[in-house]
């Protein structure tokens, strides 16, 4: 074992032994490639890459807190992260030689790298983005903002015709 200050996973110092990584990513220090969210707290990941064969298994867990904006009131949204990962990176040159590619059948996830190892930042970014939902919402049942007048349907009802039929409180407040 061997506790790694540096942020690459070469394959030749995983051929000796396994890398036990404890690392802290203050805000911004990753580039989540134009995301739509930022990192709001610091960002815990302990992991242990190894060598299987010619794959390089990753397997650890991070914590973050993120901040996103709602996708109908477009209001901040705080989202706590805790993740689980076990992944396994495979040699590029390997799959465009074999035509197969044995997927496990188990909740494995399989990536691939190229030249002599990875970064381990490139694959804390690529968890972080995986961890946000597709569509960020603040409350399941977030009113969003009218699409006439712009009005913030959580916080004030408005006076657009379309909009009081939209929203499931018309009927409460209609009579
Ligand atoms: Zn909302
Ligand atoms: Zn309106």
């Amino acid at each position: 074992m061997f506790i790694a200050a540096a942020v690459l996973l070469t394959l030749q110092e995983l051929e000796l032994h396994q890398i036990v990584v404890s690392k802290t990513y203050a805000p911004g220090a990753l580039d989540c490639r134009g995301a739509e969210f930022h990192q709001a707290g610091p960002l815990q990941v302990d992991m242990v890459a190894e060598l299987v064969g010619s794959e390089i298994r990753i397997r650890g867990h991070l914590g973050t807190r993120l901040k996103a904006s709602c996708a109908r009131c477009l209001g901040p949204v705080e989202l706590p992260v805790e993740r689980d990962f076990d992944l396994f990176y495979r040699p590029l040159r390997t799959i465009a030689r074999e035509e197969e590619v044995e997927v496990p059948e188990d909740e494995l996830e399989v990536g691939f790298y190229s030249g002599d190892g990875i970064a381990l930042a490139d694959v804390v970014s690529e968890q972080v983005i995986l961890s946000v939902p597709m569509k960020v919402i603040c409350q399941p049942d977030c009113l969003g903002l009218c699409p006439t007048c712009g009005a913030d349907r959580n916080r004030e009802a408005c006076r657009c015709p379309a909009s009081r039929e939209d929203s499931p409180f018309a009927t409460l407040k209609g009579g």
